[in-house]
């Protein structure tokens, strides 16, 4: 039977990111987090996906899903239980921030199955953390400690994965590499890193019509992070320094210890298909995608969902991009794209062929977004 994936949106933070571009609110109220989760709970329930039962993995995003009560996380996962089958080799994410990661925290995500965690961290930068609405390094350090102590407790695999951004104000060059070793160096548990950098934020977001708080990436910024040409130079070191860490790279930005991959992630980069639920949550059912409301009132009365089916145009674009950022362009794809341009991005190392496929090469890597509009 073929498996879906399922994202559940939490849309809640304890205070707002100042690069946020998520569907998210900066504050914490019990009472209309109860009433969220009670939603989302009659949302999973009364949905109905057709054939959609067996589930590969669950992914909590955010917002913030670490801000709920392990109470709420099981009522979540017991609706969903009541819905689906879950796969015996099923993966549980849940995003958490520094100051949510506590030893009983940890405890009762484990018993209720969740199998991989995946940290905010961004910097060690305790002047960069304040900039951008975040807490401090010795936080940071004292939540990897308490994973330490909680994975020596168990008998269980767990992922753990973090989350870095480059160009930050107040980080200068080479300073996330810096922080990723020094982590590396001190906690050999991790198996996962995302490295992203802040223009793709910025960029992204610019278009956003998310009704929450608009994007408040400050100009100034540009000038107290890395310069913008120092960017992918920056990523080109993080990765060398990640793959002499038998990290590989699965993804433009994730990197990962062999089978330590995102299920999740590389469900939505494969087409598979994704239910979503919860406030502004995407999903991608048999080619038709779809998004909840990002407004709570509309979201609560099941209005304004957004539809559409994508045309087998648009999903050869899609492709394209997903594969060039992933495993490489198979024949398939690679065969009905201007030979003329693949065949001189070869000669410039931009791309290589490798086992039948076209991948990027390091090169290619840094000009990847001129590389995919070039071979549309
Ligand atoms: S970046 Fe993450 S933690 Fe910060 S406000 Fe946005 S969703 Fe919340």
């Amino acid at each position: 039977m073929n498996k879906t994936y399922c994202y559940i949106h939490i849309p809640f933070c304890e205070s707002k990111c100042k690069y946020c571009r998520f569907s998210s609110i900066g504050s914490i109220q019990k009472l209309q987090i109860e009433k969220y989760v009670n939603h989302l709970c009659c949302e999973i329930e009364l949905s109905n996906f057709g054939n959609s039962n067996l589930l590969g993995s669950i992914y909590f995003g955010g917002g913030t899903p670490s801000t709920l009560n392990n109470k709420q996380i099981a009522d979540i996962l017991k609706s969903l239980k009541s819905k689906y089958t879950f796969d015996k080799n099923i993966e549980i994410s849940l995003e958490s921030t520094p100051q949510n990661i506590k030893m009983e925290n940890l405890l009762h995500w484990e018993n209720l199955g969740i199998n991989r965690i995946s940290i905010g961290i961004q910097s060690l930068n305790n002047k960069a953390l304040k900039e951008i609405g975040r807490k401090s390094k010795e936080e940071i350090i004292n939540s990897l400690n308490i994973i330490n102590t909680f994975l020596l407790k168990i008998n269980r695999e767990i992922v753990i994965s973090i989350d870095f951004i480059i160009g930050l104000p107040y980080v200068k060059k080479g300073g996330v590499l810096e922080d990723i070793k020094f982590i590396l160096n001190k906690y050999k548990f991790i198996n996962h890193i995302s490295v992203y950098m802040l223009e793709d934020y910025y960029e992204k977001s610019e278009d956003t019509n998310s009704s929450y708080e608009k994007i408040t990436y400050p100009n100034s910024w540009q000038n107290l992070g890395i310069s913008e040409k120092y960017y992918l130079g920056e990523y080109s070191e993080i990765k060398k320094y990640l793959e002499g860490k038998s990290f590989y790279a699965y993804e433009v930005s994730n990197f990962s210890k062999f089978n330590k991959e995102c299920k999740h992630n590389k469900a939505y980069w494969n087409h598979s298909n994704i239910l979503a639920y919860g406030l502004g949550a995407n999903g991608f059912i048999d080619n038709i995608r779809y998004k909840n409301s990002d407004k709570f009132q509309e979201y609560y009365k099941g209005e304004g969902i957004f539809k559409e089916k994508i045309s087998k145009n648009d999903l050869f674009l899609e492709k394209v991009m997903f594969q060039l950022r992933t495993s490489g362009l198979e024949k398939d794809i690679y065969s009905k794209l201007n030979q003329e341009k693949i065949k001189y991005f070869i000669q410039e190392k931009l791309l290589k062929k490798d086992s039948g496929k076209i991948i990027l090469t390091n090169k290619g890597i840094l000009l990847l977004d001129y590389i995919i509009r070039e071979l549309l």
